[in-house]
């Protein structure tokens, strides 16, 4: 289909760019990514996977530092801290979900805006709502390099999000705004969800609910974006009924595919910013 958006193939080319660059670091030190897991979800260990893969293939360090489920804060606080000192490492990430004893919020709040490869700190979120930075939380950073890698206008466009959480939706709407998008944001309490969403240009999903998105949420002119994960009896896919919706709409992102891939490459892509900042 030609009006697929392939996250892999574009992920692809941002991959082979920095591997490119990294090889040609004459400096002593690499860019090195540390991946910080609390426990043992499934779904972490596979997503966890694929970054240090990531990271390998393109020749940046990594290290993976796995704890047991029932570690305090107290203890999570002082690891982030020693990675924060530490100067061999330019980007840290703690892999969410995490245990329900852990505030999630106070652990990115701790790791250094200098450091902060998944864009959560408080401080790199305003940045990112100021229009003051170039490092976006890899998730919307990888969406909006869909958009603009298809030529897709942004300028002016009803961006219809469903979605808003602090990962995904609210920064996500906030790159759109300053890219003067007219952004809408839905929540499960949105009145009329169908209505607004045959109304975007651009609809982008990320509920993490699987076959939400059918042909009563768009038009043929619809740009969809697939945001979510879903794991339905073991089989991954979307928010999108993508045999439904697929054929109908101007473009298109599967899943898997398509911003999954996306994620890693500009989360690795953000390690390698900040390692440029820090060095
Ligand atoms: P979340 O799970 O924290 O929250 C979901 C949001 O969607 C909430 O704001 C909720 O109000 C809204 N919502 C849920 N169902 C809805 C409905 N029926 N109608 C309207 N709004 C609805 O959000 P999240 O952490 O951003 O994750 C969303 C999905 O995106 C999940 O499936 C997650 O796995 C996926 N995700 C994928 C990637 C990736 O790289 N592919 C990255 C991050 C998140």
């Amino acid at each position: 289909m030609s009006n697929i958006i392939s996250g892999k193939e574009l992920s692809n080319i941002i991959l082979d760019g920095l591997k490119n660059k990294i090889s040609k670091i004459k400096e002593k030190r690499l860019p090195k990514i540390a991946i910080v897991q609390v426990g043992d979800n499934s779904a972490s260990n596979k997503y966890i996977k694929h970054k240090i893969k990531g990271a390998n293939n393109i020749g940046m360090l990594n290290e993976y530092i796995k704890l047991k489920e029932d570690i305090t804060q107290s203890e999570l606080e002082l690891q982030i801290k020693k990675l924060n000192e530490d100067t061999s490492v330019d980007g840290i990430i703690v892999q969410l979900p995490l245990p329900k004893q852990i505030n999630a919020n106070t652990i990115n709040s701790l790791i250094y805006p200098s450091k902060d490869a998944d864009g959560f700190n408080p401080t790199t979120i305003g940045n990112v709502v100021l229009n003051n930075t170039d490092i976006y939380p890899a998730t919307p950073s990888g969406i909006i390099k869909l958009l603009e890698w298809k030529n897709i206008n942004l300028v002016g466009s009803n961006v219809v999000i469903i979605g808003r959480s602090n990962i995904v939706g609210k920064p996500l709407a906030n790159i759109l705004i300053n890219k003067s998008a007219t952004v809408t944001i839905c929540n499960t309490k949105t009145r009329n969800l169908e209505e607004i969403a045959t109304n975007a240009d651009i609809l982008i999903s990320a509920a993490g609910s699987a076959n939400l998105i059918n042909k009563n949420f768009i038009n043929k002119n619809t740009v969809v974006i697939d945001v979510g994960a879903n794991f339905i009896d073991g089989h991954y896919c979307g928010d999108v009924n993508f045999s439904e919706v697929g054929e109908i709409v101007k473009y298109i992102t599967p899943v898997p595919g398509g911003v999954g891939p996306m994620t890693i490459a500009c989360l690795l892509e953000n390690v390698y910013k900040l390692y440029l900042k820090n060095n």
